[in-house]
């Protein structure tokens, strides 16, 4: 595939989408995009203000009837629709999300195509929304349930994967017959800019999805709205906090998919091989800044060393690089304020007695003016420490030595987050068992990420959130239940 930066004449135009209006500029202030990469402007995005907000939550009212009361085969026609529409636009999207936030276009070119995948699923749920019936015992009546979509949902997402974090979201509101007013992340904000520009190419109906750019301000007046009836909030915990004060003004209801500090546990039975690559792929993939990438490597003592070796032979193989380069796997973090907020973080490590196995400074040469940090492996972690217990959201490793299964479960539940865990074992039994104690939403056994399939149940316990992404659960999580008491007796 041929990548290419989009020229500045072709970004998305419209930072604000109110009903059937793109606006050029926002009522808010301007905010200042850099590229990754090189640490270069890319363009100045107006950003909506307090009356955008407003206008949006109205649009959004106004036109959620009418979505409503839609026949579902046609809401699921519009879906298929749009997730076409996606498939059409990949490559463009692809290269805003990379301009966005420099994740290299070998991740960012599969983006689009993931979200499409996850509007073509909740497509098939948009005609087949049914009740329950319940039995009413011994009782002369008739008792259902039938569900009722919450009206407007206000979302607010992150800048780390932001194409497939608005599909994550969208679909399932939609299918569920909501309307939305959605934010883009304000350090990659044009993907889903376009995005938004799209749903009115699809044909969607003005108002069903209106698009917001901006920061923290346009955030919190999204989600502190008197008019939002529920809010769909994916960011950091420190932000979700926040986002629960402002909602409890009005009692609104949330669903909140937070950050993860995930285990990966690689007992001695594993594919060292195997565990080895995948054990990577937490500090490689988005260069650490994913949610439920694991960043935790607990490691049996009987192969530690030859687990530490593995990985730094692997990693010395990692292409780290320019994000347009089709080859590169390895693409720079999202800003200088996360550079050195990393490097922080591995200086204490050392500073502590931990070992940097590899990389641990910033990048330099031709990588000097982006926001470039090697892959880096740090052994000997204290599983108390705060490099053990926080999300780093960078591309650094935490490996700590464990000997027996009870003491790895105990390790790997032993942060406040609960979003994911990786578990490496040949042994079927130990698997089982191991998956079924984690205090974690999602769990991979010999596997690294798979598991975040559309149909999929995808969210946290503990502080990594509460509510449910994917799957029939993400459906119901975007619709409240009704239940009808129906009374058969006949009059005396
Ligand atoms: P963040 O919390 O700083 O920001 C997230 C979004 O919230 C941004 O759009 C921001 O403008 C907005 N915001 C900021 N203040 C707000 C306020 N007071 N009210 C409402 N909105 C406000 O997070 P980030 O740095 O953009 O993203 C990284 C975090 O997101 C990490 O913790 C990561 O683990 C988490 N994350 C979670 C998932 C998941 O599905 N569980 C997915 C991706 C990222």
């Amino acid at each position: 595939m041929g990548f290419e930066l989009p020229d500045r004449s072709v970004l998305p135009r419209h930072p604000v989408i109110v009903g059937d209006e793109p606006r050029q500029s926002g009522s808010g202030a301007m905010f200042c995009h850099l590229y990754p990469a090189n640490g270069q402007p890319t363009g100045e995005v107006a950003g909506a203000g307090a009356a955008d907000v407003d206008a949006a939550v109205a649009a959004a009212r106004a036109a959620q009837p009418a979505w409503r009361a839609m026949n579902g085969d046609a809401r699921r026609d519009l879906l298929l629709r749009y997730a076409a529409v996606l498939k059409q636009h990949a490559q463009e999207l692809a290269a805003l999300e990379t301009l966005g936030n420099g994740s290299p276009v070998m991740m960012a070119g599969y983006a689009p195509m993931v979200a499409a995948q996850r509007f073509e699923y909740y497509a098939g749920w948009a005609d087949k929304l049914r009740g329950q019936t319940l039995s009413a015992w011994n009782n002369p009546a008739h008792n259902y349930v039938d569900y009722e979509p919450y009206g407007v949902v206000g979302a607010v997402i992150p800048w780390n994967g932001p194409v497939f974090a608005a599909a994550m979201l969208l679909a399932p509101v939609l299918a569920a017959g909501n309307c939305v007013v959605i934010k883009a992340p304000e350090l990659a904000p044009y993907s889903v800019m376009r995005m938004g520009e799209l749903f009115l190419e699809a044909g969607f109906p003005p108002g069903v999805v209106n698009m917001l750019a901006g920061g923290p301000e346009v955030g919190a007046a999204i989600v502190g709205h008197a008019d939002v009836d529920k809010v769909a909030f994916i960011g950091s915990g420190g932000t979700a906090r926040k986002v629960l004060q402002s909602a409890a003004e009005n009692l609104t209801p949330c669903c909140l998919e937070l950050g993860g500090k995930s285990a990966v546990i690689v007992f001695e039975d594993a594919d060292l091989a195997q565990a080895g690559q995948m054990g990577l792929s937490g500090a490689i993939s988005v260069s650490g800044q994913g949610c439920v990438n694991g960043t935790r490597v607990l490691v049996q003592r009987s192969i530690y060393d030859q687990y530490l070796a593995v990985m730094q032979q692997i990693a010395g193989h990692i292409p780290v690089g320019d994000p347009l380069d089709p080859g590169t796997v390895m693409g720079p973090v999202i800003s200088e304020a996360s550079v050195q907020r990393i490097l922080g973080i591995v200086g204490k490590a050392r500073e502590e007695g931990a070992r940097v196995l590899t990389g641990g400074q910033r990048l330099d040469g031709e990588y000097a003016d982006g926001f470039y940090l090697p892959l880096t492996i740090i052994a000997d972690v204290d599983p108390a420490s705060s490099l053990s217990r926080h999300e780093v959201f960078g591309p650094v490793l935490a490996v700590t030595p464990f000997d027996s299964e009870e003491e790895a479960i105990a390790l790997a539940n032993g942060t406040d987050y609960g979003l994911g865990a990786y578990i490496h074992t040949r042994d079927l039994r130990r698997a089982h068992s191991v998956a079924n104690q984690m205090q974690a939403g999602m769990i991979h056994v010999n596997a690294s990420g798979e598991g975040m399939q559309p149909f999929a149940p995808f969210g946290g316990m503990k502080q990594s959130g509460f509510g449910r992404l994917g799957g029939e659960q993400g459906l119901l999580e975007f619709l409240q239940t009704r239940n009808v008491w129906m009374n058969l007796k006949a009059p005396q």
